[in-house]
């Protein structure tokens, strides 16, 4: 895609702090991290986000996660982190190029990723589940 953003990181026409690229995957700092070496990993392959991305291109994402995850673990040290990806406007998407955020979490980051949980929803799950079916 001509004017995206991470297309254009992804073809090496913006700089970025390049952590790790391979033939279908790049992974980058965050520009405005929420905590040290908060991470994106893309497809170079421009795809808006998981519900059109083919599962197999997908895949290639997740493991280049993995290994970005593993390196930080090596040396870093890293033991805590979140994994988020933002899909959709209502999920909270703001750049429409597939990315996986890394978040390395340590003690008192002063950062939380909070949902507001309804444990009293448990009575329309069986109307739920219908829909499924
Ligand atoms: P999201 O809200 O999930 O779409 O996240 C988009 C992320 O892209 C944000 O965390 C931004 O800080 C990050 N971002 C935007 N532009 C750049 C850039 N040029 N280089 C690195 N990260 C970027
Ligand atoms: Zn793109």
């Amino acid at each position: 895609m001509d004017n995206c953003i991470f297309c254009k990181i992804a073809r090496g026409e913006i700089n970025s702090w390049k952590v790790y690229e391979d033939e279908h995957t790049f992974a980058f700092l965050d520009i405005s991290p929420a905590t040290e070496y908060h991470t994106l990993v893309i497809p170079k392959a421009h795809y808006v986000n998981v519900l059109d991305i083919p599962a197999e291109v997908f895949a290639k994402v997740m493991q280049t996660v993995k290994k970005v995850v593993n390196l930080y673990q090596e040396k870093l040290g890293l033991e805590n982190l979140q994994i988020i990806h933002n899909a959709g406007q209502e999920g909270q998407q703001d750049v429409f190029h597939l990315h996986i955020h890394i978040v390395p979490r340590y003690k008192n980051d002063g950062q939380s990723v909070t949902l507001t949980r309804q444990p009293n929803w448990q009575d329309k799950f069986s109307d739920m589940m219908k829909k499924l079916n």
